[in-house]
């Protein structure tokens, strides 16, 4: 199988995604005569191949879906050697290094591959991914991996310290991207890597006093355009939520047209009248949000008072009060030989 051309039909050796439900998705490399214990029971291998992507598989005690793995669902379901990118990141960082395919991207730490993936994929068919992590066993691991998902022309991964030795390549990256402890250790020796046309480069942490030092660094290396951008999500929550609605009689109309009219043609300077805060609080016991709007003091609450203000139950997007955690700092800057 191969994360770059989607085929139709399941093959004895590929590694396809079983979706029980949203929180039960799991990679998994059929073998022709093995059995994949699940929560609805067993499956067998021999039942998924040759069924087409997309397909209802049989369980013992229920079904599954069988998938077609994306850089998406393998972020989701990989096996963790080390923390990993997400793909709310990881779009970031493919839209800030203007990656589409044939571009040439330097990577480091190669880690559980999580990014590699969605790197590789976005640079296919004609590009190139140079990857290097120091560590022995996580460098053999993902090779492996890269192989096995059709990986293995485009992703190049190499055991390197790239802090001590840098990418040993010149003149080759359009892009860089460090996912390392100590990136401003390798800054330094990241420009002679770029293309003469220079290029762009991201790097990863967790905390704003890493972000610091690899600004320093990156100032210093000559980097244009530095910036940091934290990527959160704001999930919305569709609730039943008590909106005011009001209810105008047709005297309250009346009333609100000779007053605007009486404003526009400067007989009440409306803008004038001292502004007071009201404060409507029915959204709060879904948002914890008062919300407050300002009026005039005199007619147009005069108005107001005369409406009649009914609170009713509607369905309404509303915003999380809990915004998931901080994952990292995504730095990018520009790099132009001088
Ligand atoms: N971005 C990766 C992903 O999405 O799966 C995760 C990278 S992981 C957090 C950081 C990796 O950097 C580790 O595997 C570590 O071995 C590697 N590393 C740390 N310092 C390094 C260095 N000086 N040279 C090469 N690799 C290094």
């Amino acid at each position: 199988m191969s994360f770059i051309e989607y085929r139709d039909l399941v093959k004895n050796g590929d590694t396809v995604l079983i979706y029980l439900s949203i929180s039960n998705i799991y990679a998994l490399k059929i073998t022709s005569g093995k059995v994949f214990q699940t929560k609805y029971g067993a499956l067998k291998h021999d039942s998924i191949i040759g069924k087409r992507y997309g397909n209802v598989v049989q369980c013992s005690r229920g079904w599954a879906y069988v998938l077609f793995l994306t850089p998406e669902l393998w972020t989701l379901t990989l096996p963790h050697r080390t923390q990993i990118l997400y793909t709310p990141d990881i779009s970031l960082v493919i839209l800030q290094l203007d990656l589409k395919p044939g571009k040439v991207v330097c990577e480091a730490g190669t880690g559980s591959g999580s990014l590699s993936h969605a790197l590789a994929r976005t640079i296919a068919p004609t590009g190139q991914l140079y990857t290097f992590d120091f560590h022995e066993q996580r460098v053999s691991l993902a090779r492996e991996e890269f192989q096995e998902h059709g990986l293995g022309d485009i992703v190049t991964v190499q055991q390197r310290d790239v802090c001590a030795e840098g990418f040993g390549l010149e003149d080759i990256a359009d892009a860089m991207f460090l996912d390392l402890p100590h990136p401003w250790e390798a800054i330094p020796l990241m420009n002679v890597s770029f293309r003469c046309s220079g290029g762009r480069l991201c790097s990863f942490s967790p905390c704003i006093e890493q972000v610091q030092k690899t600004c320093e660094a990156l100032h210093t290396g000559g980097f244009t355009d530095i910036t940091t951008l934290e990527c959160l999500l704001r999930p919305f929550e569709v609730k039943e939520v008590s909106l005011p609605h009001l209810h105008l009689s047709e005297e309250t109309l009346n009333k609100t047209r000779k007053i605007s009219l009486e404003s526009q043609d400067g007989t009440t300077d409306v803008k004038k009248e001292e502004t007071g805060k009201i404060n409507t609080n029915s959204l709060d016991d879904t948002t914890g949000d008062a919300v407050s709007f300002s009026k005039s003091n005199s007619k147009r609450s005069r108005i107001e008072k005369s409406m009649e203000n009914v609170c009713e139950a509607e369905w309404a997007a509303v915003p999380s009060l809990q915004i998931p955690g901080h994952t990292g700092y995504l730095t990018f800057a520009t790099f132009t030989h001088s």
